[in-house]
């Protein structure tokens, strides 16, 4: 009887994850779904505790204190810049509660001579998967938090001495993998890493004969190869590209030449810019990692408030892999409170940007970059692009001359019809509200 109970909650808890995914592949229903998949994990956990192996209550409840007291400020405080690497020290400790499961049951196993062949195959992919998942995740933290240094760890005959360590055992297969990988190509790895854990959670259940573990482990493992899929293909970039092409090192930049677009950046006063929005009829602002790093997302709404109420018309441009994570740049508009309407996807605002009187770039540079279609050396060459060149003008807020992620000069800095606002994003922002407002 006590077993049917927790097999019908597991397929609730099932069923629950499933819909709760579904909500979150929409903004508007994504709140939704966290709230339904919380609650499919308490039915989950709550169905667990029912499990007659369990002898003793006490270290379940201070794990769970523990894990209360440490999950609470990480989901409450940390900022949404360093989202990524939260997630891959998450993974870290997810594959690390799956990999010591292996371990516990095995010796367990051992001890009571009930070790079958194929009990035996499944604890080791699991303790093997999660041993990986744990130490890649880790590696993944570091660089994200830069700890470790974020560039791509690259050296003479890489590739020779890889192979050998593959040889040498697998172990050194996470140090294989991960570390030449750029910082910035993280998130891609992340989301790999989350799809092997969802495969050590699928083993775990076998080893352990719990159902709700193959199922959630199944949805994990395909959710985060499919996440890394698409973040690849948003980049136009091979899967091998991201684990072995060290994007971003100086010998891929190096590669790809100076810029052809040639010419000077030239910078324009708050002023100006201000007016030449104020007056504007359609506006569209394109998001990119610089607007995440200056937490400028509420200054970009009020400007874009400022204009409407002016009589302008103002978009949000969302590339699919601006910022350093999927959906980076609509979670932070859609915190600041932009309507979902405002955010219009790449493929139905390149269209637009031949009307656009104003674009205002905010911190983006690679998801903007004309030498993805012109420089066929450049390492972004094929990515697609905001086609922002085809607008009237470009006003381009960033601090400096720095490049953006895949480390290439960007030729639409240097157009004629662009001009520079240099500055921290934000303050930058918030003295053009001041300007727009007195215009
Ligand atoms: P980006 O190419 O990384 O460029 C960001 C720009 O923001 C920099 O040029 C920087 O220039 C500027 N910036 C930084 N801090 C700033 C601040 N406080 N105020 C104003 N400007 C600031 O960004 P992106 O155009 O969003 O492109 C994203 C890149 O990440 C793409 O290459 C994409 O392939 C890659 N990526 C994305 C994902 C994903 O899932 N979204 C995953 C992996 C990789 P200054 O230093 O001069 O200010």
């Amino acid at each position: 009887m006590r077993d049917t109970l927790i097999q019908i909650a597991y397929l609730l808890a099932a069923f629950l994850f499933l819909v709760a995914l579904r909500a979150l592949g929409k903004p508007d229903t994504a709140r939704r779904g966290m709230q339904l998949a919380a609650f499919g994990m308490a039915v989950g956990i709550a169905a667990t505790l029912l499990n007659a192996r369990i002898v003793s209550y006490e270290w379940i409840l201070i794990g769970s204190v523990i894990g209360a007291v440490a999950g609470y400020p990480l989901g409450k405080w940390v900022p949404m810049t360093a989202m990524p690497q939260r997630i891959a020290l998450s993974h870290a400790l997810g594959a690390l509660a799956a990999t010591v499961v292996g371990v516990g049951e095995y010796c367990n196993g051992l001890s009571a001579g009930e070790l079958g062949r194929g009990h035996v195959v499944a604890l080791g992919f699991e303790v093997l998967l999660g041993g990986l998942t744990v130490t890649g995740s880790l590696m993944a933290f570091g660089k994200l938090q830069e700890i470790l240094p974020g560039r791509p760890l690259t050296f003479l005959g890489q590739n020779a001495f890889n192979l050998t360590i593959l040889a040498i055992g697998v172990a050194s297969l996470v140090w294989l993998v991960i570390l030449p990988i750029g910082g910035a190509d993280m998130p891609v790895v992340v989301s790999l890493l989350n799809s092997y854990a969802g495969l050590a959670a699928v083993a775990t259940g076998f080893a352990i004969d719990n159902n709700i573990l193959i199922i959630v482990g199944a949805l994990d493992g395909l959710s985060g190869f499919i996440l890394s899929v698409a973040m690849s293909k948003a980049m136009n970039r091979s899967f091998s590209n991201v684990l072995f092409g060290a994007f971003g090192s100086a010998a891929v930049v190096e590669a790809a030449g100076p810029s052809t677009a040639g010419g000077e950046m030239m910078s324009i006063t708050a002023e100006d810019a201000a007016l030449r929005m104020a007056y504007a009829e359609k506006v569209v602002v394109v998001p990119g990692y610089g607007l995440a790093v200056a937490q400028a997302q509420h200054q970009a709404r009020e400007l874009a408030d400022l204009i409407e109420k002016r009589g302008g018309d103002v978009r949000f441009a969302i590339h699919p892999v601006a910022g350093r994570m999927p959906g980076h740049m609509n979670v932070l508009l859609a915190e600041a409170g932009v309507p979902y309407v405002k955010l219009v996807d790449m493929e139905d605002i390149n269209e637009k940007f031949a009307e656009t009187d104003v674009v205002l770039v905010v911190g983006a540079n690679d998801v903007v970059n004309p030498a993805a279609k012109t420089n066929p050396k450049s390492p972004i060459y094929g990515m697609p692009i905001l086609r922002v060149a085809e607008a009237r003008s470009v006003i381009a807020l960033k601090r400096g001359r720095g490049a953006g992620f895949s480390g290439v000069e960007n030729d639409l800095f240097v157009d004629p019809k662009t001009s520079m606002l240099f500055g921290d994003a934000k303050q930058s922002l918030i003295t053009l509200g001041l300007e727009v407002k007195n215009a």
